[in-house]
């Protein structure tokens, strides 16, 4: 035996090798059975576990004494983390843009983190920057684009709508408009990531210009075109118009061929926020509500959110390839001019990371396996529960709900009956989804509309019944009332009623 340092030994038995596929395979067998096992017997999507217990408990984990021993740590692991995870495969989790994940995309996940490749050069992933290039041409094919069209998977909706106003950005500054009379439009249902974004790319907090929005919480047109006029007559530019295709609390989607017929009359580039609504896309019987789609510049598209992908998976597409130059920059060790010229495809010239991950071998293994009608369908069925949800919620008096989404949320308050208790609607409906989450029966959303606190469900799971929503609806009904019920008698007294509102 040569002499080695007494630990480099053991240490070499965990790197993933030819001499260690058997370690390997033991180790990913039992982290997916210990997976398994808890996705088999939990009865509620959370424990309700609060921070102040939780905590405690993982800070108390000594990190310089490790176990040295996979089984042991999956022990562990239970306790700080499988036994409390909030679980989006239980067809009562119905609060955020969190999808249940199909087991094709899995296995792709397996494989993609073992193998390991690096999609920024094609010397650090061969064959995957061509499955991710297929991924990206498919994709750009459903929305509709033409054979210039290219893009790039990204790690969510915020890198891509962040990319996809840097684009538009630097097409505006090459027509040599400074930075300060730059303006972007999108609606007040726009997502935040729009306003990040802005941020980030050097544009002032009035860059924004936010669009009232119609009954349907859809971007309104005269809106827009007034906007687009001020703007020209004050001499700014509007470098983007960023609409949205299923917005993230109401799932309304904006009139895309009338805003995509004012951005080519005003010479704007149009971007599409399809994070939520690209699940469109895969639909039998709903593309039609894409429709205008093709004709952005950009599109915003997250199969994390309606493709039944794990995190993460997203991707910016782009009408003309050519406007992705704007992110290309070269480096003598990753990608000289050399490679371009001699075609070896680099995906790092069209992306903001280097380093990334292989995330579009997911959706490949997706459609191998499944096919795209097949998501589509799942898709359509949790769009037909939120209609089916809609009618049970307007039927109901106990509920106010807000607009009927086209795609699958639910926004919607309790209603306390007529009486000292109504003015307690507010918090009587705070008050319920909290007490809600703590029960860890199920998890719904909240968000606020006119000033008013309102309930909040995103149906994305086909599991979902009608019965599991009116049971939760039941829930949230009972919270509220017993706030209310606990308050009312004091509802007279101000100094009470001072303390929570
Ligand atoms: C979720 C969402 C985003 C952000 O996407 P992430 O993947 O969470 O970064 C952007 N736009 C809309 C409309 C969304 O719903």
């Amino acid at each position: 035996m040569t002499m080695t340092h007494p630990r480099a030994g053991d240490a070499r038995s965990y790197l993933f090798n030819d001499h260690t596929v058997e370690g390997y395979r033991r180790a990913v067998a039992a982290g997916s059975a210990r997976v398994a096992g808890r996705v088999g017997r939990t009865d509620r999507p959370f424990s309700g576990a609060a921070p102040a217990r939780l905590a405690p408990e993982i800070a108390a984990i000594d990190l310089e004494r490790p176990l040295h021993d996979h089984a042991a740590a999956l022990d562990e692991l239970e306790r700080v983390y499988l036994r409390d995870a909030v679980y989006f495969h239980h067809p009562r989790y119905l609060a955020h843009l969190n999808c249940p994940v199909v087991i094709p995309a899995l296995l792709g996940e397996v494989v993609l983190s073992a193998v390991n490749s690096s999609l920024d050069t094609w010397d650090q992933s061969a064959g995957g920057t061509l499955i991710e290039r297929r991924m990206v041409e498919w994709t750009a094919g459903r929305i509709g684009f033409g054979p210039a069209a290219d893009g790039v998977f990204t790690s969510g909706g915020t890198q891509s709508n962040l990319q996809a106003l840097f684009l538009a950005r630097e097409e505006a500054r090459a027509a040599g408009t400074p930075l300060s009379r730059l303006r972007v439009i999108t609606s007040e249902a726009g997502h935040f990531s729009v306003r990040k974004a802005a941020a980030l790319l050097g544009l002032g907090p009035e860059a924004v210009v936010a669009v009232e929005t119609d009954a349907e919480r859809r971007m309104r047109l005269d809106g827009l075109a007034r906007e687009l006029d001020r703007c020209r007559r004050a001499g700014l530019t509007v470098m983007a118009v960023a609409a949205t295709a299923g917005t993230t609390d109401f799932g309304s989607i904006d009139p895309l061929p009338e805003i995509a017929r004012l951005c080519a009359a005003a010479g704007v580039w149009l971007h599409v926020d399809a994070a939520y609504g690209c699940g469109l896309l895969v639909s039998r019987r709903r593309r039609h509500l894409l429709d205008g789609i093709e004709r952005a510049d950009s599109v915003t598209v997250d199969f994390h959110k309606s493709f039944f992908q794990p995190v993460s998976s997203s991707a910016l597409l782009v009408r003309d390839g050519a406007a992705l130059r704007h992110a290309a920059h070269h480096a003598d060790y990753l990608n000289p001019l050399r490679m371009a010229e001699r075609g070896i495809p680099n995906q790092v010239d069209k992306s903001l990371q280097t380093t990334r991950r292989f995330d579009a071998l997911k959706l490949w293994l997706t459609l191998r396996v499944m096919g795209a009608d097949a998501v589509g369908e799942l898709f359509d069925q949790v769009v037909d529960l939120a209609a089916e949800a809609h009618a049970m919620l307007a039927a109901d008096p106990r509920f106010e709900v807000v607009t009927r989404s086209p795609l699958s949320t639910l926004v919607f308050r309790y209603l306390p009956p007529e009486g000292p208790g109504r003015e307690l609607a507010d918090d009587a409906n705070l008050y319920a989804r909290e007490a809600l989450a703590a029960s860890g029966e199920a998890v719904v959303a909240g968000t606020t509309v006119d000033g008013r606190h309102h309930l909040k469900l995103t149906l994305l799971n086909p599991e979902t019944t009608r019965d599991d929503v009116a049971y939760v609806l039941d829930l949230l009904a009972g919270h509220a009332q017993r706030h209310v019920d606990d308050l009312a008698p004091l509802a007279g007294q101000p100094e009470v009623t001072h303390v929570h509102s």
